[in-house]
């Protein structure tokens, strides 16, 4: 799907649907109720999409998350029921775009749904770069943390994979409010990693929010339905009425990350719901 934001072109390109565990998406929420919303197969999983934005303003070519890439064993393939072969490379190919060509790799953090696209494995199954020519940005915050090895952060993040961008890449280490490119900041949103990021793209008068995994779909619009992933479910529940309130009063075009449908939208508040979904996938 693309999006026409002024100077920004932005695609989201296809980083690998997958599923993941019901619990593990709606946290505190009940089945009983998030049954309702979002269907489980039955191994109690939900579909994931994996929708990573490619924006090119006619002098940068930015890329937002990774997906999780090509390299994974078909064990872990199977219990995430992951695609076959290397979703994100297929979905760049058929917009024309080279991997030489991205200037800017951009994390919304570094679990492995959206790191695991920027290693892939050489002929002899050694880490290399996928995008060679990218400076890879990631929040200062989520660094320290992802390459701290404290037990207590391990779980989500893909150890080797955070090891080979340390070995391998041009890092850019950034804060809230930086700006990576003229018209794209960052948003430090914190709630599902420390240093998780949101991105906005701005211009002329317009503004798209990629918010990444602090409200990864349309589905966890309100407060209490977040991830149990999430290190610090505080922060979530305070920081992400924050975003949406923005969202609905900018008229930001909203570009959900995992959610199975609904690839962009505004939002509106609401006085049962909190806030819904409104313009789903009728992007400019
Ligand atoms: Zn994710």
């Amino acid at each position: 799907m693309s999006l026409n934001l002024g100077n920004w072109q932005l695609d989201t390109v296809n980083g690998g649907m997958f599923r993941l565990d019901g619990g593990v998406m709606f946290g505190v929420v009940p089945q009983q109720i998030w049954k309702h919303v979002a269907l489980p197969d039955a191994q109690n999983r939900i579909l994931c999409a994996n929708h990573c934005v490619l924006a090119r303003d006619g002098k940068h070519t930015v890329l937002v998350d990774t997906g999780y890439g090509g390299k994974y064993a078909p064990l872990d393939r199977k219990f995430y029921d992951m695609e076959p072969g290397d979703p994100l490379a297929t979905s760049l190919a058929k917009l024309g775009v080279a991997t030489e060509e991205v200037d800017f790799v951009v994390f919304s953090h570094l679990h492995f749904d959206h790191v695991g696209g920027a290693i892939r494995h050489d002929a002899d199954k050694q880490p290399t770069l996928s995008f060679p020519n990218a400076q890879h940005v990631v929040s200062r915050v989520e660094w320290e943390n992802a390459s701290s090895g404290l037990p207590e952060l391990v779980t989500a993040y893909s150890h080797q994979d955070v090891m080979s961008l340390r070995e391998l890449a041009r890092l850019r280490l950034v804060e809230d409010g930086e700006e990576i490119v003229p018209g794209l900041t960052t948003r430090l949103t914190g709630g599902h990693t420390e240093g998780h990021l949101s991105f906005l793209f701005r211009s002329n008068g317009q503004t798209a929010c990629y918010p990444g995994d602090i409200c990864p779909s349309t589905y966890h619009l309100r407060r209490m339905w977040h991830l149990s992933y999430d290190v610090f479910p505080l922060d979530t529940r305070r920081n992400k009425p924050q975003l949406l309130a923005d969202a609905a009063e900018g008229q930001w075009w909203m570009l959900w990350n995992h959610d199975p449908t609904a690839v962009i939208s505004r939002v509106v508040s609401d006085p049962k719901r909190e806030y819904v979904a409104i313009d789903t996938n009728k992007s400019l």
